[in-house]
């Protein structure tokens, strides 16, 4: 099981923005901005890099749900990042997809 699989499970705690059957949505416990939520959906895809045509519809909704995150934590004004990190280059750490929120401060560009 994922460490993220344990959330969804309600095994481990976090602190949860939105949820409902298919993605949940929780603040990340090492935030790298003043709003840092993850995005996950409840059904495990590894990496973005093995989705297929099946996940479509999810991954669509992954994606509108970084639109209610941004609603309900006051971002859309300010503005906020949405990143995916895929595999060792890019720093993925848990095998289990999730969309990274930040937000709340200026962001540099290009990444690290
Ligand atoms: P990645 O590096 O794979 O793109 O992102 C994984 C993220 O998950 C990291 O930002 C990390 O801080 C976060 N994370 C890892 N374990 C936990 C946990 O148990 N709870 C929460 N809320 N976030 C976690």
């Amino acid at each position: 099981m994922t460490i993220f699989e344990k959330i969804v499970a309600r095994e481990i705690p976090a602190k949860i923005v939105w949820q409902d059957e298919d993605v949940i949505a929780f603040h990340d416990v090492n935030p790298g901005a003043p709003v840092h939520v993850l995005v996950v959906p409840k059904r495990v895809i590894p990496r973005i890099a093995e989705s297929t045509a099946a996940d479509q519809a999810l991954l669509g909704k992954l994606l509108l749900t970084t639109r209610i995150v941004a609603e309900k934590l006051d971002l859309l004004t300010s503005g906020y990042r949405v990143v995916i990190n895929n595999g060792p280059d890019a720093g993925e750490s848990v095998p289990h997809l999730h969309v990274h929120v930040l937000g709340k401060r200026k962001l540099g560009w290009p990444p690290g």
